[in-house]
């Protein structure tokens, strides 16, 4: 569901960086604003409001973005949802880039907070928020919608932020696969305890908080998962003569990697990418542990690289 953008309009480009609209958020938002008219005295403040909001979650996905960029990864797409952003972000496979690329969102908040706070203080001591209650108000609300943004974003509940960053923090100590073994645990201990902290301060009504919660738990239970098969990858012999040009990691022994002529699954590195069964060569060999695809030649086993077309890879 996430990585699907049939449903979302392009918005704009920045830098590379592709920003796309669910259709979803358009209802939500239209929700949102209408049914909250009585906090101002004119429905346009709510827009504003709204608006806001908007650019507040837009500039937390392109402090991931970016700094997963600085990192060597690749980010290119934010996708804003009813529920909040997504920023795709691919850091390389290792701990320090990946805290990186996720500690930089609820920074952008950290780094609003005090700003928007200036910002409410200098208009009070003016006597701008006595003479525009409404703009008073106003930003008052943004302030507060940050703040509140900054602090669900940290809850240690994979794969908000929070649960992210320990992730990353344990990955120093336990590696990458069971760092986002203990990290998803944790999640799925935070997530229904959150749910009855929300639903007893009834902070919000119980479908958004029922739809949240389904949404977390989905991506927790795909992070578990990830989890054990990266486990059980880490138990696989390897090939000690090769390592992936992107992450380093040298791939596992085994009949893995897919043949598309013939449809036969052979070990790319003890045949040198030949298919044993019909001869193709593999024109690129996909790494297992982080995605890159490149051809034999790059993987540093000494021999050169190879084209043909037709067979593709499947793992
Ligand atoms: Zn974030
Ligand atoms: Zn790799
Ligand atoms: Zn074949």
């Amino acid at each position: 569901m996430l990585s699907g953008t049939s449903d979302s309009f392009r918005f704009f480009r920045f830098r590379g960086i592709q920003v796309y609209v669910h259709w979803m958020w358009f209802l939500w938002a239209f929700y949102q604003i209408s049914t909250r008219n009585r906090a101002y005295s004119s429905i346009v403040w709510n827009i504003a409001e709204y608006l806001a909001l908007f650019v507040i979650v837009l500039l937390h996905e392109f402090g991931h973005a970016f700094a997963c960029r600085q990192t060597g990864g690749k980010a290119d797409k934010i996708v804003l949802w009813p529920l909040g952003g997504v920023a795709f972000v691919q850091p390389p496979p290792r701990a320090a880039a990946e805290l990186w690329s996720i500690a930089a969102g609820p920074l952008v908040n950290v780094v609003l907070f005090p700003v928007l706070m200036v910002v409410a203080v200098w208009s009070d001591s003016t006597g701008l928020s006595a003479r525009v209650p409404d703009f008073g108000k106003f930003l008052y609300m943004v302030w507060w919608i940050n703040r509140g943004l900054l602090i669900f974003n940290l809850l240690p509940i994979y794969p908000l932020d929070g649960g992210q960053i320990l992730r990353s923090l344990l990955w120093f100590k336990l590696g990458r696969a069971r760092s986002l073994q203990v990290a998803t645990i944790i999640g799925f201990i935070g997530l229904p305890t959150f749910a009855f902290y929300a639903l007893s301060r009834s902070s919000g009504s119980l479908i958004v908080i029922g739809l949240m919660v389904w949404f977390l738990g989905q991506q927790c239970l795909a992070g578990f998962r990830h989890a054990k098969a990266l486990l059980a990858l880490e138990r696989v012999p390897r090939h000690v003569g090769a390592a992936c040009p992107e992450c380093r990691e040298k791939p596992p022994q085994g009949p893995i990697w897919l043949c598309a002529s013939c449809g036969h699954r052979f070990d790319a590195f003890a045949t040198d990418a030949v298919c044993p069964h019909c001869q193709t060569v593999l024109p690129a060999v996909t790494c297992v542990h982080c995605g890159t695809a490149a051809p034999i030649g790059r993987w540093q086993t000494g021999s050169r690289g190879r084209a043909a077309d037709g067979p593709v890879i499947d793992v």
